[in-house]
């Protein structure tokens, strides 16, 4: 595959990315103020924003990421929602409820079931939706996920994005025809013996497979393309600079795609793991201000993995996208007798609550930003199939 970032990382990777960490570790607040007098900061910036010296000026850099979000996306915030389809798994991510060796009961809903859930979130105001699924062993996988986008179109979701297993090219391309605006697709770590320890097994154990899933959803016409890292699992500067390297990268081979950053972070998570490198408040915040410093015109999103408190900090400070009365499982929002959730919801706000918390903050809300009208004309065949189905 021409321009891959797998081959561009691991090249740089070390030094690279030593010397990234170690720039880090030598700036100082100075550095900090320097980078956010004239945003958006470059790539020395951005380490600068990440260092111990920036915690003595974090009110700046705040205001700084706050003001920078405010030009760029108004006093708004985004919101989506969640709609589990499936809990079943072939993987065995150590962080996950839904791995392959727990015990949970396994449900893939029905259309006639994600139609009643699309119907209880249509009502209560959502019209940009993510269809989240564990990675199906089954045959039909993908002809199952395209009937479900073709449904939430035609019921009335402006926005339908997706969350599941990394696809080839030609998968991406069904799905995209079908309707579908976006793809998340989260690295979880960039660190390679880390991220084999904890996906023993399945086919994302693919840690290239994985890290270029952003470019084959691209390269299939995927208008919008979310990234991250599972906050916890490895070193969080690493973790912090490969993300932000990717995210340039496909900035600059596939700027036909927006690029939106999220931040999962590990709290409690079912079945008793726990981070090995636990990422504080103090981190996470950082790591949004410099992302939005950097990254200007992306959107960044946050889930209901965060308190309350934490997220209402961050509504306009950086963030411009958020879910709200979020369920983690498959038939939750209308099925009595619901599974077992993914991961614990810590912000468990009806979205009323929500939209209160974010006018409260002097902003609004919005249920769709995106409309069929804004997508603009077919793209092109758009590259090759690398055949390489994570
Ligand atoms: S994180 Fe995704 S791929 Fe991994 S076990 Fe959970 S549902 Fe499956």
């Amino acid at each position: 595959m021409n321009n891959s970032f797998y081959e561009n990382w691991t090249n740089q990777v070390y030094p690279g990315l030593d010397r990234a960490v170690d720039l880090i570790h030598r700036s100082t607040a100075a550095h900090a103020l320097q980078a956010i007098a004239q945003p958006p900061v470059g790539a020395e910036g951005f380490l600068a924003l990440l260092s111990g010296g920036a915690q003595s000026v974090g009110e700046q850099v705040e205001a700084a990421a706050r003001r920078l979000t405010e030009q760029r996306f108004g006093r708004t915030v985004n919101l989506y929602i969640p709609l589990y389809l499936s809990n079943a798994c072939v993987n065995d991510c150590a962080y996950c409820w839904f791995g392959s060796s727990n015990p949970a009961p396994r449900k893939t809903l029905t259309l006639e079931e994600v139609e009643s859930e699309g119907n209880r979130l249509l009502g209560q105001g959502y019209r940009s939706l993510l269809l989240v699924s564990g990675e199906g062993a089954g045959k039909g996988e993908v002809e199952y996920l395209q009937s479900c986008v073709l449904l939430a179109k035609r019921m009335g979701f402006a926005q339908v994005g997706m969350e599941a297993r990394a696809m080839s090219v030609a998968e991406y391309r069904i799905l995209a025809e079908a309707g579908l605006d976006s793809v998340t697709i989260y690295q979880e770590t960039y660190d390679p013996s880390i991220y084999s320890a904890v996906h023993p097994k399945g086919p994302k154990k693919d840690f290239r497979g994985r890290m270029e899933a952003p470019q084959r959803a691209a390269l299939a016409g995927i208008r919008f393309v979310g990234m991250g890292v599972l906050l916890g699992l490895g070193d969080f500067l690493r973790d912090a600079v490969s993300l932000a390297s990717h995210v340039k990268h496909m900035q600059k081979y596939h700027w036909q795609t927006s690029v939106s950053i999220s931040f999962p972070r590990i709290h409690a998570a079912p079945g008793g793991f726990s981070a090995a490198y636990p990422v504080s408040d103090r981190q996470f915040v950082a790591m949004i201000a410099a992302m939005r410093l950097a990254f200007p015109d992306s959107t960044l999103t946050l889930s209901t993995r965060e308190a309350p408190r934490l997220r209402d900090r961050l509504f306009g400070m950086g963030i411009n996208q958020v879910s709200a009365g979020s369920k983690t499982s498959p038939g939750a929002y209308t099925l009595e007798g619901k599974s077992e959730e993914q991961f614990p919801v810590v912000d468990d706000r009806t979205p009323a609550q929500v939209v209160e918390a974010i006018r409260g903050r002097g902003m609004e809300w919005v249920f769709k930003d995106w409309d069929e009208n804004l997508r603009p004309a077919p793209m092109g065949s758009g590259g090759s199939d690398d055949g390489n189905i994570a």
